[in-house]
């Protein structure tokens, strides 16, 4: 029998093991690790929630109205106020009829995938989608077919044999992609792939966790840029972990899906309810997030995310950045490099991405200065693909 030490040795050998870092102080754009400061490019608290004192003063009124926990799953006794007022907000915001939250965004795409979909239905994802709708899928035993990244040619021949796969057993068909993608940044062709799931009948699950905050009208969203609301995306997934600068999963959908959920879904029927006070801060997140303090974050982001696209050549769609550089090896020198002059940008290798397609991922926030950014800049040009020395 193989051990655990065996494993981790092979990890070593290929360059893949990775291990846990830990950070001494709050999060934001400075971080200190083992008694160093860094500037830090690898978080995805896109408009600097996750230590603002609003944030944290709504979460201790959570705590002080509500207590430290939940008591129960949200079946039995544990759905509080906080909870059915957070779906309530989510739903508004999103103008969506109805929505169900989850104790992740995780837990919210394996809920929701098993739960609606099964033996005779048909699943069709994106190849980037994030691992959790592809575990999710999996566990829901529906027939899994992948198309390539954004290719609308090859999800409509997919969408054609669905159709008549399903036609026997009135199955039901989901298309599943993303807003915006989590290692290269770019978003979906939403327009297009909103035309062809209605053209052959089929649903449409949009996880907009890199978009939630930082994109579309007050910052709600893609679906919302669009102009769209459930009437035309069946189902509409993101997280409160981002830009929101807490935890917790959404889903918005139609008042059926969400009361088929509350019964169907096993990572929120068997799972305690995420406590009070986060959903009272979630509230609050939102409630910053749709208003001029939010519009004044996602003004600062956006300059800073114009400025660093530019500098490294790539198109500004979103808070991440990729600079692609091929080798996990070349990948991993640059990230250590970097680290030794004080950035925290993280190297992005195989099995996370295609192989030589290692990358360092740059994610930037609203709390980033014009200096630092500038810092950054300059501290990635040698890295460039085509830089002297290359
Ligand atoms: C981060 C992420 C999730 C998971 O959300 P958590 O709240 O961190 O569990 C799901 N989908 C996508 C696309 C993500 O980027």
């Amino acid at each position: 029998m193989r051990s655990p030490e065996e494993e981790l040795g092979e990890l070593e050998a290929r360059q893949l093991r990775r291990r846990l870092r830990r950070i001494d102080s709050p999060q934001g754009t400075h971080v200190t690790v083992e008694g160093r400061e860094f500037l830090n490019f690898s978080s995805n608290d896109y408009l600097g929630l996750a230590n603002d004192s609003r944030l944290k003063a709504a979460f201790i009124d959570g705590v002080e109205r509500f207590g430290a926990g939940s008591g129960a799953s949200r079946l039995v006794c544990g759905t509080m106020g906080p909870h059915a007022e957070l779906e309530e907000s989510i739903a508004a915001f999103k103008r969506s009829e109805a929505a169900l939250t989850f104790s992740s965004g995780y837990a919210t795409s394996v809920g929701t995938l098993s739960a609606l979909m099964g033996k005779g239905d048909v699943i069709i994802l994106d190849k980037l989608c994030h691992a959790s709708l592809i575990d999710g899928a999996r566990l829901s035993g529906a027939t899994l077919r992948v198309f390539p990244h954004n290719d609308i040619g090859k999800l409509e021949s997919h969408l054609q044999w669905a159709e008549k796969e399903v036609a026997s057993a009135n199955g039901r068909i989901l298309v599943v992609t993303e807003s915006v993608f989590s290692m290269d940044g770019d978003r979906a062709p939403l327009a297009e792939i909103v035309a062809l799931k209605e053209r052959h009948g089929a649903w449409l699950l949009l996880d907009e966790a890199h978009a939630f905050g930082v994109i579309g009208p007050q910052g709600s969203g893609l679906a919302a840029e669009l102009g769209w609301d459930d009437g035309r995306i069946d189902l509409q997934m993101g997280t409160f972990s981002k830009a929101a600068g807490l935890s917790g999963g959404y889903l918005c959908a139609r008042r059926a899906v969400t009361d088929l959920l509350i019964n169907r879904a096993r990572s929120f029927i068997y799972s305690t309810a995420p406590t009070p006070a986060l959903a009272v801060a979630a509230m609050e997140s939102i409630a910053l997030i749709s208003g001029e303090e939010g519009e004044r974050r996602r003004e600062r982001l956006w300059q800073s995310v114009r400025l660093v696209a530019e500098a490294i050549g790539v198109t500004a769609g979103s808070a991440i950045l990729p600079i692609i550089l091929g080798s996990n090896e070349a990948t991993l020198e640059a990230s250590e490099a970097l680290k030794e002059n004080g950035f925290l940008i993280p190297a992005i290798r195989y099995p996370t991405v295609p192989k030589g397609q290692a990358r360092l991922r740059v994610t930037l926030s609203a709390a980033h200065q014009a200096e630092d950014v500038a810092c950054l800049t300059e501290a990635v040009r040698p890295f460039l693909p085509g830089a002297p020395g290359e």
